[in-house]
């Protein structure tokens, strides 16, 4: 899912967690190093003046959500579909059939008088975005999105679409919010923000900077952020926040991965496996494609890379299922649905893509067969 960006039990991290578990598991107050956790989250990604921590990406996205609104007085907010952002009610929200314009539960047990404050919308697509802002404008919160999806497969963003969600919500003065869980400290150090040059009001993070254990943060504007208690109206709080194990393991995470050249090498590990899977699944005739953003990468059993949620939809799930499965046989655990992203770490190497490969040559001669 991607947490282990220096793979698993990495003595670095082991000893960052016994250290800090010596001194105590929790305080219920801000320790020493939640603050020097928050100067590092805002030194590394500048559209942060301000950060809170929290324990996972759910709480993260479900206060930026509440803090959006709260800032702006407003209640509906805009998602797209194809994108996760953690299972709070407001988020398990999926488009409404036929012309409904508001969002419907895509969960039991969530209320669709709730789901009808988020509206839904297509990935990709910058008209939807214009003229639905054109509609309700004044009365739009929020726009969230994931800047690189990594929860329907993998769908990197059109540049226009990330612009125009930029100036739509800069124009109705709607709060934009980054969903980085997934991308974040991943995509590039500086997150799928950096990489793109677009500046989101506030950011959500989560999976890498816990190192593989429960950290979230959300962070942005100094004018937004002073609207959460105790400065401002907006209520949030956690006993569990901050933890001071679970910052420990960040923190040393953190350290690893601001090593220079530390994202190309994840880059250069994800090229290689797409470009090999691409070229042996083409030897054997099988219709497939794939691609990489930094240590993501997507999977897909369709002749071209898809960039939209239909296209993803169109994929071969049942040639995923069989590759997967006899992946599995190999010995090899790729992410179990054909609608997850994968991920490398910096415990992968040649050796280990080149043994992928290989076991994908004999998976792709049975499928072929
Ligand atoms: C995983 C994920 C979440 C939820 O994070 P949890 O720690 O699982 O609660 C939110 N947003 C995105 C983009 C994610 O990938």
């Amino acid at each position: 899912m991607g947490p282990m960006i220096v793979g698993h039990s990495h003595p670095d991290v082991l000893q960052a967690v016994c250290d800090a578990a010596a001194n105590g598991l929790s305080f219920g107050a801000p320790t020493a190093r939640e603050v020097e956790m928050a100067d590092l989250l805002t030194e590394l990604i500048p559209s942060m003046d301000m950060v809170r921590l929290t324990s996972s990406g759910t709480e993260a996205t479900m206060s930026a959500i509440r803090l959006a609104r709260g800032y702006t007085g407003r209640s509906k907010i805009i998602k797209f579909e194809g994108c996760y952002h953690g299972h709070s009610d407001s988020l398990l929200v999926k488009a409404g059939s036929g012309a409904l314009t508001f969002g419907q539960p895509s969960s039991a047990g969530v209320p669709p008088e709730l789901a009808a404050y988020t509206i839904v919308l297509e990935y990709n697509a910058p008209q939807p975005l214009v003229d639905t802002f054109a509609q309700w404008g004044d009365q739009i919160a929020a726009v969230i999105v994931e800047p690189v999806v990594g929860n329907m497969n993998l769908i990197a963003p059109r540049t226009e679409f990330l612009q125009t969600m930029r100036e739509v919500c800069t124009r109705y003065g709607a709060v934009l919010i980054f969903d980085e869980v997934m991308t974040g400290f991943r995509v590039a150090l500086g997150g799928a923000q950096a990489l793109y040059e677009i500046t989101p009001d506030i950011s959500t993070f989560g999976k890498v900077i816990g190192g593989g254990m429960p950290v979230g943060a959300f962070g942005g504007r100094r004018d937004i952020m002073e609207q959460l208690a105790p400065l401002g109206p907006v209520y949030q709080a956690g006993t569990l926040s901050g933890n001071p194990v679970a910052v420990a393991a960040g923190l040393a995470t953190l350290k690893l991965i601001q090593v220079p050249g530390f994202h190309q090498r994840l880059d250069d590990t994800a090229r290689q496996l797409t470009e090999g899977l691409v070229a042996m699944a083409g030897k054997h005739g099988i219709s497939f494609s794939a691609q990489h953003v930094g240590g993501m990468f997507g999977l897909y059993f369709r002749a071209q890379v898809p960039q939209t949620y239909d296209e993803v939809t169109e994929c071969d799930k049942e040639a995923f299922n069989r590759f997967f499965h006899a992946m599995l046989d190999e010995g090899i655990y790729f992410a179990p649905s054909a609608f997850e992203a994968g991920f490398v770490s910096a415990a992968h190497g040649t050796t280990e893509i080149e043994a992928t490969l290989a076991a994908a040559d004999r998976v792709f001669v049975k499928m072929a067969a």
